[in-house]
């Protein structure tokens, strides 16, 4: 087995001994999402408050509105979330490398047959953390399918586990 498949079965059977909430409603009970990064130092639940059933987590690389939106719409039009928390974090990997980078690594690891199925993707890296916030709420804002909808944006100090408002 390996680390991760172990952390998986040995880790379950403890939690499942003690597991008493079974019969939490499928939409969130607090009708919110908080979309952060994948960034393994973030623990959502824990850091950002939320309880078990209370809202959706969408994590993705850098915490991206846009590779987020499919998820955003089914949360909002199909389990009646009305407000997003979008929270990047400091030390992001998203800030340090570009599409051209990311790009050349592919063909330089995999081949040129990998380079080819990511040739067209845009990895949506970004050089600055705080105005990469404010573009992503606004680029939600500016959506028709999120009106009404509450979008809040902020940055997670990995570095302190505090959390600030930035728009
Ligand atoms: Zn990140």
């Amino acid at each position: 087995m390996s680390l991760g498949e172990n952390n998986l079965v040995e880790g379950n059977k403890a939690y499942a001994a003690s597991f008493t909430q079974g019969d939490l409603a499928l939409p969130p009970s607090h009708h919110y999402t908080g979309l952060t990064c994948m960034d393994a130092r973030i623990d959502p639940a824990a850091a950002f408050n939320i309880p078990l059933g209370a809202a959706h987590v969408i994590r993705n690389a850098g915490a991206s509105a846009r590779d987020a939106f499919r998820s955003l719409v089914i949360s909002q039009q199909l389990l009646g979330t009305t407000e997003v928390l979008l929270v990047k974090h400091t030390g992001c990997g998203m800030l340090t490398f570009d599409n051209e980078t990311a790009r050349g690594l592919v063909k330089k690891n995999k081949g040129e047959a990998a380079a080819k199925e990511v040739e067209g993707l845009d990895f949506l890296a970004f050089p600055d953390l705080e105005e990469k916030v404010r573009e992503d709420v606004e680029w939600l804002k500016s959506r028709a399918v999120e009106e009404g909808i509450r979008v809040t944006g902020w940055v997670y100090e990995v570095e302190t586990g505090k959390v600030r408002r930035v728009v």
